[in-house]
């Protein structure tokens, strides 16, 4: 048996060795997250466990289960194959969602990193009074104000 995480490092050509895109699709619904435990018997290495490794469909048809149609991919080539089976972007599906000019804000944070966390939950003065306490005199003191 291979471990997943040194198989995933093969080139992507070697880890679609076993596909046989010449069969028909079989769509047996359910998601192809379904199809992890079958994938790993038969190419013989450990189930993944995260996001870092996905089932992805060489024939670019998200409702196939059919097992040499699928195969173990990275995050990126997980997203390509959402685009190929007339997915959208993660920036399209965020634009579609929120609006153009909340998509380009929510973007522009990501770059923000000034350390201004909890913004949005601006703090009572009891809550206030309970930090200035716990910094001054530690627990003990808190605990007599509670
Ligand atoms: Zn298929």
């Amino acid at each position: 048996m291979i471990d997943i995480e040194e198989y995933i490092l093969l080139s992507k050509e070697e880890r679609q060795k076993h596909l046989r895109l010449d069969e028909a699709c079989i769509e047996r619904g359910g998601q192809s997250m379904y199809c992890k435990g079958l994938l790993a018997h038969i190419l013989d290495t450990t189930i993944p466990s995260g996001k870092k490794i996905y089932v992805c469909h060489a024939c670019h048809n998200a409702k196939c289960s059919h097992p040499y149609h699928l195969y173990w991919g990275t995050p990126s080539e997980n997203r390509q194959d959402e685009i190929d089976n007339g997915g959208i972007t993660i920036w399209e599906r965020t634009v579609a969602k929120h609006g153009l000019e909340v998509a380009k804000d929510k973007n522009k944070r990501n770059g923000n990193t000034n350390g201004s966390g909890n913004k949005g939950n601006p703090k009572s003065e009891e809550h206030k009074r309970k930090i200035a306490a716990n910094r001054k005199g530690g627990r003990k003191k808190n605990a007599l104000v509670a």
